[in-house]
């Protein structure tokens, strides 16, 4: 029996913040049809502070046209200090020889202006907004979402890129428990959680701040004495200082951890940090007061770090992907499948999201990520994690660079679509996927072309 899908599949995309817009910009260029769906009725991300997008994007970043943009923004990091509070230096990690060894930087770019540039190069009528997905149903032959709001939309696909509180892994897990499979989620009883506030202050005066004024980021790391907070620092063109404030719950008040747990999207009020915090001194001089009063209080956030561990990636026509840097290689990769894919069929669905989650599973996420790894190793405040910081930093340093080196100098997956970006440094990167669709394309192309010069 001929195969009744159609050859290009037609996708939804839940929540439009840098993964949600990564992936619905490369399948804009791939020439798959989408919908994104936003919860929020701005699609705009006025909130935060720095993210750091580390140089295995940024071949991407070049396909996509934008890496001018971005690098115009943005500072790359030179080096990384961890003092401990009375300055004594734990670790400088020099990272200025990244540049020759892969071509690229690892920027630090206000995560409001990043999410601006992806904005506008999704077309205005693909995003609709006030739509937030509750729950969804799905066959073999399509998948269909229902929002608050009781509209409802229907695909091939449905891709998940709604962020930690994802409402599409709530709304898979209760199909795939209706189908009897019982989603895995490591769950510990109270657990401690990583939080975080961010900000990025207004440009400030380069006499009373060390630095400031330099054209390249110093990323200072101050591992604070008192249990319960650690705090950086990245410099930021026009004089801006991006921060954040890490601590974990089992360090404060149950009821103000209650409170804070669920990221809720809205301005944090700083206010709310305990007051003797604002007088920690930062290394490149003043206090995290002065950060504090110069950054506009409307754009500071709090986030919860981590909370669960979702093991379950995929079902059906559903697959979930995710968190800045990893979510923008979590969509190149899952867009390059989508674009060589012969027809929307049940088939060739899981075939596509069993390759999607094995190059990017869970399990090698958490072994490889420099992120997470950070997370642990600079903010955790168990006798484990300080343990292991110890270790880590002081006794086998090497350690650290090591084990993301591979994974950091060498994956910079590309759009298979889109013309290839030689390789810029001197770290060759893995080979690039092939795209049999894309080579036709080009054939057909440079004949069409050939025959447009002859006439
Ligand atoms: C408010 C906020 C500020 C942050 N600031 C920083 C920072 O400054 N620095 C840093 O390193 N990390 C920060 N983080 C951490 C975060 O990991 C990354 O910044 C990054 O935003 C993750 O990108 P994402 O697109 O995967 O998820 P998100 O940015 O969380 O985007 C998810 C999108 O999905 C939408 N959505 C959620 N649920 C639904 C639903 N049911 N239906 C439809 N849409 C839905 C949301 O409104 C949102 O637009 C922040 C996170 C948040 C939530």
């Amino acid at each position: 029996m001929p195969d009744s899908h159609p050859k290009s599949p037609k996708v939804i995309i839940a929540g439009a913040g840098l993964t949600g817009l990564t992936m619905a910009i490369l399948l804009e260029k791939a020439g798959i049809e989408y919908q994104v769906l936003e919860r929020s009725s701005e699609v705009q991300q006025t909130l935060g502070g720095a993210i750091i997008l580390s140089f295995n994007v940024m071949p991407l970043m070049e396909q996509l046209g934008i890496l001018d943009q971005i690098e115009a923004i943005s500072y790359a990091i030179e080096t990384t200090m961890i003092y401990k509070e009375d300055m004594e230096v734990i670790r400088e990690i020099n990272l200025r020889s990244n540049r020759k060894m892969v071509g690229h930087g690892t920027q630090v770019i206000p995560r409001p202006q990043l999410h601006a540039i992806l904005l506008a190069l999704v077309p205005k009528e693909k995003i609709l907004v006030n739509k937030s997905i509750e729950s969804l149903v799905q066959d073999a032959d399509s998948v269909t979402v229902t929002c608050e709001d009781k509209s409802t939309y229907t695909a091939d696909i449905l891709i998940g890129a709604d962020g930690t509180d994802s409402g599409t892994r709530r709304a898979l897990y209760k199909d795939m428990d209706k189908d009897g499979i019982t989603p895995k989620i490591i769950e510990e009883e109270n657990k401690t959680l990583y939080m975080s506030v961010f900000g990025t202050t207004d440009p400030m005066d380069p006499a009373n701040f060390e630095g400031l004024d330099d054209d390249c980021t110093r990323c200072d790391t101050v591992v604070g004495e008192e249990r319960g907070l650690t705090y950086r620092t990245f410099i930021i063109p026009n004089n801006r200082v991006s921060w954040r404030v890490d601590f974990q719950s089992s360090d404060m008040d149950p009821e103000w951890v209650e409170g804070y747990k669920n990221a809720d999207y809205k301005a944090f009020d700083v206010k709310k940090l305990p007051e003797r915090w604002r007088g920690r001194e930062l290394a490149m001089m003043g206090s995290l007061g002065i950060l504090f009063d110069n950054t506009p209080q409307d754009k500071i956030c709090k986030v919860v770090l981590e909370e669960n561990i979702y093991e379950n990636w995929k079902h059906g026509r559903t697959v979930l992907i995710g968190d800045a840097l990893e979510g923008m290689l979590d969509a190149v990769v899952l867009s390059n499948l989508l674009y060589e894919m012969p027809t929307s069929n049940q088939k060739n669905i899981s075939k596509v999201f069993d390759e999607f989650v094995e190059e990017r599973s869970p399990s090698s996420r958490r072994e490889l990520s420099p992120a997470q790894q950070a997370t642990h190793v600079m903010f955790g405040r168990t006798w484990l994690d300080v343990a292991g910081r110890y270790l880590l930093l002081k006794l086998v340093p090497r350690y650290f660079k090591e084990k993301s080196r591979d994974y950091i100098n060498y994956y910079r997956p590309q759009a298979a679509f889109l013309p290839r970006i030689p390789s810029r440094g001197e770290n060759p990167s893995t080979p690039q996927r092939f795209s049999k669709k894309y080579a036709a394309f080009l054939k057909n192309k440079g004949a069409s072309s050939s025959t447009a010069t002859t006439v």
